[in-house]
């Protein structure tokens, strides 16, 4: 068990664009910096194509964050490849503790943990989980190809899975159980695709299999009829909630769990800042992530100046 005795003027939970860019800003005022994350990248491994990135007119998301983090490796960002289970505060310092029971102790925290896939709960999901039912398109669909597969979900992550799933299954079927909340330029893409068919008003009540799914039953919600589909693959897309529990008895959160911070990323404790996905900043977009961990890194250095806990730095 690693009992790290070091006070480090700030540790950064989360290793996404909004994680990554903190790193590089407080390191770059001379902090002294623990970033502490399950893994680089974040949500953006799973963007085969980012579009809006500015500086790249296309690149993956693997290959976006891979220049983030040789970004990061030019300075001294100690790191840390763990999950965090929970945050404290224990007199002036923050605490952060991970699954293995290391304690990290800082002056100032920035938490960037993004947000994960929302799980379904419908007979035979669990049961199907990693045999024909999948949360992540960009890992999984490879395995389904010339074959029949759902996707669940309205939004903008489901079109996405549909977009990429059209080109190697047989047949895709999206599905919602309301009206679609995706982006037009996102619908556009697979609108029109022969192999697509798009419905909405279905519940899905059960998946069905003997070792690997076999079929999806749905519930049409006008009429309460119900229609059974022969797919192998079930995809679902129904939306992220944050990773906001490692904080979830210390800072103020929404009715979304999402983190409530200032225009300058400070959340309810002072010493504590937030920035991405994980908080009640709108727009959750790589670009927004990381010009809120700009932010963030900006903000604990100041708060650290205020508080007489560091020198001026250089820029
Ligand atoms: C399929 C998909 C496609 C997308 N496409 C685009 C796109 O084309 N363009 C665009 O701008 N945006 C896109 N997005 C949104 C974009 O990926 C997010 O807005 C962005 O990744 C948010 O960055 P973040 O750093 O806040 O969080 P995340 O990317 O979620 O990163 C969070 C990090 O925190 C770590 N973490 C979480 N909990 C803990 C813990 N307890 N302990 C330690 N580490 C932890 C995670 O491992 C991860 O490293 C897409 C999202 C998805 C799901």
């Amino acid at each position: 068990m690693e009992q790290s005795a070091a006070l480090h003027d700030l540790i950064i939970v989360g290793g996404g664009p909004a994680g990554l860019t903190a790193a590089v800003y407080a390191t770059r005022k001379m902090l002294d910096v623990r970033l502490i994350t399950e893994n680089i990248g974040g949500q953006v491994l799973y963007s085969l194509n980012v579009e809006n990135y500015m500086g790249y007119q296309f690149i993956s998301g693997p290959d976006l964050m891979d220049r983030f983090e040789k970004q990061v490796e030019k300075y001294n960002v100690q790191r840390t490849f763990a999950q965090v289970k929970s945050v404290s505060k224990e007199r002036d310092a923050f605490v952060a503790r991970t699954e293995t029971d290391e304690e990290y102790r800082s002056k100032t925290i920035i938490i960037a943990t993004g947000k994960r896939s929302r799980t379904l709960d419908a007979k035979g999901v669990e049961r199907f989980v990693g045999r024909g039912v999948s949360y992540c398109a960009t890992c999984d669909a490879p395995l389904f190809m010339d074959m029949d597969v759902v996707v669940l979900g309205g939004g903008n992550s489901a079109i996405t899975a549909a977009y990429e799933l059209m080109n190697i299954a047989r047949k895709v079927y999206l599905i919602n159980r309301s009206p679609w909340t995706a982006d037009e330029v996102c619908l556009e893409k697979i609108r029109d695709a022969a192999n697509v068919e798009l419905l909405v008003g279905y519940q899905l009540t059960e998946v069905k299999g003997d070792t690997t799914v076999n079929a999806a039953v749905f519930r049409n919600l006008t009429d309460n009829s119900l229609i059974s589909l022969p797919v192998t693959g079930i995809f679902i897309e129904i939306g992220l909630i944050p990773n906001s529990d490692v904080v979830r008895d210390l800072v103020t959160l929404n009715e979304n769990g999402e983190i409530i911070v200032s225009y300058n990323c400070a959340t309810s404790v002072p010493g504590i800042f937030a920035a991405g996905d994980v908080t009640t900043v709108p727009e959750k977009q790589i670009i927004v992530a990381a010009g809120e961990g700009a932010k963030a890194a900006i903000s604990a250095y100041k708060y650290l100046l205020k508080e007489g806990k560091h020198a001026v730095a250089s820029y």
